[in-house]
């Protein structure tokens, strides 16, 4: 069995290259007050989602997220469960890409 492989399902960017500065550049939540995307425990995240939803930087912002493993605060959308749920989903599509081209070879 091939090791699992984040990049065969989403291509991230490199942490820290130009890739980072650009969305960073359009990121709405940079306008707004940050402590909306880092709600204590129980409090809604919803209005920081809303935003995210129209900020230009959503999936740029998200792919970073993923790659950096962020544990807290709201990314592209999505809270730190969300996330999780989405790597979990993530690595059981990259073993069934494996699986089923293991079954092709
Ligand atoms: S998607 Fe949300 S958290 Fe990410 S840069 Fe945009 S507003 Fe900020």
């Amino acid at each position: 069995m091939t090791e699992y492989e984040p990049a065969a399902v989403i291509p991230l960017p490199a942490l820290g290259g130009a890739d980072e500065r650009d969305w960073r550049e359009l990121a709405l939540c940079a306008q707004v007050d940050p402590e909306l995307w880092f709600p204590a425990s129980g409090q809604p995240n919803r209005k920081a989602k809303l935003v995210c939803s129209w900020c230009d930087a959503q999936a740029d912002c998200l792919a970073f997220a993923l790659r950096a493993n962020e544990q807290y605060g709201v990314w592209g959308g999505l809270s730190p469960e969300e996330r999780r749920r989405l790597r979990r989903r993530q690595r059981e599509a990259a073993s069934v890409a494996v699986e089923v081209e293991g079954e092709a070879a």
